[in-house]
């Protein structure tokens, strides 16, 4: 929201505005309550610590040429709401210790990392049945990007030694779980250094999560040379993915010629298979986040508790946690108080 259409909606002048932003003045609690009814925040956000704010450059945007700084900054707000949230939740809980390894100079070699990273995970050639459980299980937070951020593809950044992936929850499982090993790509083969972040550096991140879906030896093996359509339709589940990446992946390992190529890419568009996936899985969730807010919920604390921790609605919240909604404590007995003896630990199996 620009500062002139909030100063409109809250009935100020866009001076005042700056003024309260510079806090060289005070807005009244009236001016206050309509600020965060503008702003869906509740009134004691504005007295919460300042938020952790996520450098600019730390994460990677796919369509940032399009993309708007506001927009931008939006998506890096959300980011650091998330990181708020993990804090809140690592000062109680005992969550996965990061095992996400930073290959130096691999940005070259997108596909071996991806082959590298595959057997220092234990994972051989094996399918990848979820990669959201997979990267919480080595200790990637992810976190589910709002509504208002649907224009936003996913991103991802280093937090303090701490991998954080957002994922836009609006597209098809398939590409889902592209977003997830692209974004993974990012955190394991992009250091500090390979600002500034561009096209280079997207499709870079693109070839590391076809390698790290579709493992070079499988797909090999899997009998699909010169395959049309119809056998990348009946093939791309087993790896998960979308009819178009197994098309392009096939291609890219010389599966297929640049002719069986172009036409199978124009047959799954007209079927449908550029914009969505017409036959498409279940859109992948986070285990830790589900598995935190049971543990919350066992000690009576729900997501309103939390939200009112942070100074934030229940909705804010849930949007970053993949709409999770928990039913009640069985019993319906609420455990107020703190905890004693140590954090309980998660564990998350793949
Ligand atoms: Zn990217």
């Amino acid at each position: 929201m620009t500062r002139t259409a909030l100063a409109k909606q809250v009935g100020v002048t866009p001076r005042v505005l700056a003024y309260y932003e510079e806090e060289s003045r005070a807005p009244s609690a009236d001016v206050l309550k309509r600020l965060a009814a503008a702003l869906d925040v509740p009134v004691d956000f504005f007295s919460a610590p300042e938020l952790e704010e996520i450098p600019t450059d730390a994460a990677s945007f796919r369509a940032l040429t399009k993309m708007s700084a506001g927009r931008r900054d939006a998506a890096l707000a959300s980011g650091g709401l998330a990181i708020q949230l993990n804090d809140w939740l690592e000062a109680r809980l005992n969550l996965p210790a990061p095992d996400v390894p930073r290959y130096e100079r691999a940005a070259g070699d997108p596909a071996g990392a991806a082959q590298r990273l595959r057997f220092e995970w234990e994972l051989g050639y094996r399918r990848i049945d979820n990669v959201v459980h997979l990267l919480e299980a080595h200790g990637v937070r992810v976190f589910s990007l709002p509504e208002h951020l649907a224009d936003v593809d996913a991103f991802s950044f280093w937090w303090r030694g701490t991998p954080v992936v957002l994922l836009n929850t609006r597209k098809s499982a398939e590409r889902g779980r592209f977003d997830a090993a692209h974004e993974l790509g990012h955190l394991v083969i992009h250091s500090d250094y390979d600002l500034p972040r561009g096209r280079d550096r997207e499709l870079e991140a693109n070839r590391f999560a076809a390698a790290f879906l579709m493992p070079e030896e499988d797909v090999l093996a899997s009998g699909l040379r010169n395959a049309g359509p119809d056998r990348v339709i009946s093939a791309k589940k087993r790896w998960g993915v979308a009819a178009m990446a197994l098309a392009h992946r096939l291609h890219e390992l010389g599966l297929t010629t640049d002719w069986t190529y172009a036409s199978t890419c124009r047959r799954l568009s007209q079927l449908g298979y550029r914009s969505s996936e017409p036959d498409g899985g279940v859109r992948e969730t986070s285990k830790l986040l589900e598995k935190s807010f049971g543990l919350m919920r066992q000690r009576g604390i729900g997501i309103p508790e939390v939200a009112r921790e942070l100074r934030l609605h229940p909705a804010t919240l849930r949007e970053l946690l993949f709409g999770l909604t928990l039913t009640a404590v069985s019993g319906g007995r609420m455990e107020k108080g703190v905890a004693t003896g140590p954090p309980p630990r998660l564990q998350l199996l793949t």
